[in-house]
């Protein structure tokens, strides 16, 4: 269709029009798509996808379980972090739970290609942040880094959108680039705990010296087992960074230990 009509006609028109010749459905109900906002899920599937709420682990980021609908209590370390601290995160965030509209977002936008989503997941996040973090102590945002064979193959890093995408919603800390995928690695989520730890160990490395004595905050996509996440957090610390915590999208089910 060409850009001519949208111009004369106004967006209301335009969107009429395309939905029209072009209708869309929501990825997970199927409803028809009406609006813009977000491309590929209404606006019932996307405010219902579960985002992490107080009280929730003020390590590892992961709900309180027993806890579920005390709303107002304040966060506390759970019984796997109280255990086995981790040594390289002081925290982790998670904005929403990896479960229907948002995993299917995540994995739409890290497995087919859209692109599109980075916003509304960054939109998530950024919700998610002014309510419940310090956003000017950080100094700089650090996207997990794909290997650049597969961010050849993929044409783009998910966890970069997410951090440029934030960086533009909320003020503050820039994108670093400087952390590297030196090694190829494999799925995390399909290894054992040793097989994690070797597939992760020198896959990463700092180029340069710009995060030096700084506050990291690490982005991610999804944070499964955190073995990806702290094995980039003890090379962020070997480079320089005084303190390194993350945020991701969404945090997969509770984990039984630290990596
Ligand atoms: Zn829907
Ligand atoms: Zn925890």
């Amino acid at each position: 269709m060409p850009a001519l009509f949208s111009a004369r006609m106004g967006p209301e028109w335009w969107l009429a029009v395309r939905n029209l010749v072009y209708p869309a459905f929501c990825r997970q109900c199927r409803v028809q798509l009406l609006t813009e906002e977000n491309g590929y899920f209404c606006p019932a599937c996307w405010t219902a996808s579960p985002r992490i709420e107080r009280p929730y682990c003020s390590c590892c980021g992961q709900p309180h379980q027993e806890m579920r609908g005390f709303g107002s209590l304040a966060n506390y370390p759970c019984a796997t972090c109280r255990e086995h601290p981790n040594a390289q995160i002081d925290r982790i965030y998670g904005a929403a739970r990896y479960e229907v509209a948002i995993a299917e977002a995540v994995k739409l936008m890290k497995f087919h290609g859209k692109q599109r989503l980075a916003l509304p997941l960054a939109e998530v996040m950024a919700e998610f942040a002014e309510s419940e973090m310090a956003w000017d102590a950080y100094d700089a945002l650090v996207p997990v880094p794909l290997h650049r064979v597969r961010q050849r193959e993929r044409g783009f890093n998910q966890s970069a959108l997410l951090a440029e995408a934030l960086g533009g919603l909320l003020r503050g800390a820039p994108v670093d680039h400087s952390l590297e995928r030196i090694r190829p690695t494999r799925t995390q989520s399909r290894l054992s705990r040793e097989e994690r730890l070797a597939n992760v160990r020198g896959a990463f490395a700092v180029c340069g010296d710009t995060l030096q004595g700084k506050r990291v905050l690490l982005i991610d996509d999804v944070v499964t087992t955190a073995g990806t996440v702290t094995e980039c957090a003890r090379v962020l610390k070997y480079a320089g960074a005084t303190s390194v915590d993350v945020f991701a999208v969404a945090l997969s089910a509770p984990h039984t230990r630290w990596v």
